[in-house]
């Protein structure tokens, strides 16, 4: 006798009342185009977590450090082979600048991401670290993703434990997320070279947390990865927050091809994403917050984010070079942001990227706009490109 499938309304109401959603019915779920009765669910599930009557966001400055790259990765506008013309190394006057700039309207944070640069040591790394923490030692330094990590490891020949002791040491505060893109080795393999799979990216994860370290969890979802791929990436992050609890958070966002040699694949749109990441609240019970990716959907659809499981509208990224290389391009002023919450009937909150947050809430003040004739000016050359390491 053939068992028979649950339906997805009850299946649903399952899952609202705190049943694990097992790997198979996930896929159904992704199956699925009822849209709406997986947001209402995963809304359900949120406001269940998060009664408060706030939404939170938080205000950082991305820095690309390098855009030099020893990978390569078809969904990257991104990246310069070791011998373009085109590859910098950030001046480190100029970075610091950046720094100052974002400090200066209320920002606590930097993202510090770049490529897989094929000379820089972890020496380097450390003092660089180190140079930042000593002019800004209020600021969180959030940098460096599993793949830098690891590869920081192959260049300087350390063991991975220790190449994190010494950049925590030397200041570094918290680890992204980035580069997971989808935590199967056939989907990494088709579309990456010399990158890091997925049992190392998920190690680098390991290792930050047994040490105490936090961490976001990610996933670029909508090019050549099957439904049962996208879940099967879910369950690999749900079984070690399950035995590690060092995700704070979870987003995901969909491919940007423009610009890469993935240009063919067309993009998913809004529905694709607003029913994944409804199915990620659903599927990662044991992650806390999940955030909207306004930089990647724009503001309505990161605003509707709130509704299909996110609590959290992300970063207010005060400069972001990744997506808009991909020729993704959205802004928004902290205004926008704060209203985007407002309009859904929430209080608007700033949060730091550990999610504490902040008493003096109205003290950030509206950052100015990027303004590429000026980092011109300054030296700096702007790259064109979708998912850092
Ligand atoms: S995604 Fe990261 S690792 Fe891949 S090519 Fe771009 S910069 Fe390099």
């Amino acid at each position: 006798m053939t068992a028979s499938i649950q339906p997805i309304p009850s299946l649903l109401e399952d899952v609202v009342a705190g049943r694990r959603l097992a790997a198979a019915d996930a896929v159904r779920l992704l199956e699925s185009r009822d849209l709406a009765a997986i947001g209402r669910a995963a809304d359900t599930v949120t406001r269940r977590l998060h009664p408060e009557p706030f939404r939170t966001y938080n205000i950082d400055r991305n820095i690309n450090y390098t855009n030099v790259c020893t990978a390569v990765c078809d969904f990257c506008a991104f990246y310069r082979g070791p011998k373009s013309p085109e590859g910098y190394v950030l001046d480190r006057g100029v970075l610091l600048e950046k720094i100052a700039e974002t400090v200066a309207v209320g920002g606590d944070q930097i993202l510090m991401q770049g490529g897989l640069h094929p000379t820089l040591t972890l020496e380097w790394y450390e003092e660089l670290l180190r140079d930042i923490k000593e002019r800004f030692p209020e600021v969180n330094i959030h940098g460096f993703s599993p793949p830098e990590i690891h590869h920081f490891t192959k260049v300087s020949k350390r063991p991975l434990r220790e190449v994190l002791e010494r950049l925590a040491r030397a200041g570094l505060g918290s680890l992204p997320g980035g580069g997971g893109e989808i935590l199967v080795d056939r989907v990494r393999l088709a579309m990456t070279r010399g990158k890091v799979l997925t049992d190392d990216w998920l190690e680098v994860h390991r290792q930050w947390h047994e040490l105490g370290g936090r961490k976001h969890g990610t996933m670029m979802f909508g090019h050549i990865e099957t439904l049962a791929e996208r879940i099967e990436h879910l369950e690999r992050l749900r079984l070690l927050q399950d035995e590690t609890g060092g995700f704070t958070a979870f987003i995901c966002w969909t491919f940007q091809p423009e610009n890469t040699e993935m240009a063919e694949i067309p993009p998913a749109g809004p529905f694709e994403y607003l029913k994944t990441q409804a199915v990620a609240r659903l599927y990662l019970d044991n992650f806390p917050n999940i955030q909207s990716s306004w930089v990647t959907q724009g503001r309505e659809i990161g605003q509707l984010a709130l509704l299909f499981g996110a609590n959290d509208m992300g970063s207010l990224m005060l400069e972001e070079n990744v997506v808009s290389a991909a020729g993704t391009v959205h802004h928004l002023t902290l205004e926008q942001m704060r209203s985007a919450i407002r309009e859904l009937g929430y209080v608007p909150r700033r949060r730091n990227v550990f999610y504490e947050l902040f008493e003096d809430d109205d003290q950030a003040v509206e950052p100015a706009a990027a303004d590429p004739a000026r980092e011109k000016a300054r030296g700096v050359k702007l790259p064109v490109a979708s998912s850092l390491p």
